[in-house]
């Protein structure tokens, strides 16, 4: 059985071909990161243009890839929500188009419904299983006890974890998207400032990064005015370790009093080099078997969308000709739609 899949949420054009809901057939990303290097971020109306100019080309090359026509395909899967509006709706679009025209049936996914499962390309789940979702517009815990069954156990109330870095990059005026160049740099430096770690209320399983963020804009600030000097690696590095800290110990207690058996890490912060290693080495010595997808399936792309539009194809989601882009869609809502 092949499903098709379209990602167009942000700044990634991606098409994938998956077979019999893990095997994937064909990968395919076209970025647009260049064209928004100069602004600093993701421009809406840009990525728009893009999406219509690449979702063709992008979508023959992973056929290509798969050496197979849309004709062989069982049904085409899309991302539905949540992303950026005009972004989301090239893709549906697409989809609805190619569904319509090959009677096809069309399922409706949720992004971060595919960050998660990208973790299945590599390795069976076992229920239940928790995972830790760190991305650029989300950071949440998010309990699972069977397929396309979410429970968001904790989440961000401020900023997202992408976003803190993407911010704190800027800050430190480095090149967009700033997460992986604070990565690199922190590689490079030592921990030495003592920036604060949101743990909030005792018990909480939520997040907060902006009080980081304005340690950081705060310490940067009054070393300008006093003369002292800072190494940008340094501040890198304490930045990363106050994040990687908070979100491992969470993740470790939530993974006890919740007793799952496996933990996700998902989004594209998952792409940490730091936050990898201290994942692996705290679950290490515990029960639960960690999962953390290869690089490429971190960052947005369209076999993760495959991966999970499978399990909701099986499980009876199905998307009508009006299918619509929900930029705002619920997790927890969308895993119920189908489940019987
Ligand atoms: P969402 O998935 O919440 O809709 P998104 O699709 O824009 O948001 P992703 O593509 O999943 O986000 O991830 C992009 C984010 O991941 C950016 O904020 C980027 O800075 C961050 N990121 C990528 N690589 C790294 C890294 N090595 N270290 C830290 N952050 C990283
Ligand atoms: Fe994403
Ligand atoms: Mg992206």
């Amino acid at each position: 059985q092949y499903l098709l899949a379209i990602e167009t949420s942000c700044d990634e054009t991606a098409v994938a071909v998956i077979k019999n809901e893990t095997e994937l057939v064909a990968n395919v990303v076209a970025s647009q990161i260049e064209s928004h290097k100069r602004f600093g971020g993701v421009v809406p109306e840009i990525a728009s243009r893009h999406h219509i100019e690449q979702i063709t080309v992008t979508l023959e090359e992973a056929l290509q890839e798969a050496g197979m026509t849309l004709d062989d395909m069982d049904a085409i899967g899309v991302t539905e929500g949540p992303g950026l509006v005009g972004a989301l709706l090239v893709g549906v679009n697409a989809a609805k188009g190619i569904a319509f025209a090959r009677q096809k049936p069309l399922v409706g996914v949720h992004h971060i419904a595919g960050h998660i499962y990208a973790s299945r390309l590599e390795k069976e789940f076992e229920f239940p299983l928790l995972a830790l979702v760190v991305s650029g517009g989300h950071t949440e815990l998010v309990l699972m006890k069977g397929h396309n069954d979410f429970e968001v156990i904790g989440e961000t109330r401020d900023d997202a974890a992408g976003e803190a870095y993407d911010k704190v990059a800027r800050l430190l005026k480095l090149p967009y998207p700033g997460g992986p160049e604070i990565d690199k740099l922190a590689a490079a430096g030592e921990p030495v400032i003592d920036f604060p770690r949101a743990w909030l209320e005792e018990g909480s399983f939520d997040f907060s990064f902006s009080g980081l963020k304005s340690a950081v804009t705060n310490k940067l600030h009054n070393a300008g005015q006093k003369g002292e000097e800072f190494r940008p690696e340094d501040v890198a590095a304490s930045f990363q370790e106050s994040v990687v800290e908070v979100l491992s110990t969470k993740t470790k207690k939530a993974a006890e009093a919740y007793g799952v058996k496996q933990v996700i890490v998902a989004g594209g912060v998952a792409a940490n080099s730091g936050l990898r290693a201290r994942l692996l080495e705290t679950f290490q010595e515990t029960d639960q078997e960690l999962l953390i997808p290869p690089l490429k399936f971190c960052t947005d792309n369209a076999a993760m969308i495959a991966a999970a539009g499978a399990v909701a194809y099986r499980q009876g989601h199905r998307a009508g000709w009006d299918l619509n882009a929900h930029p705002g869609l619920d997790l927890e809502e969308y895993g119920k739609r189908g489940r019987n």
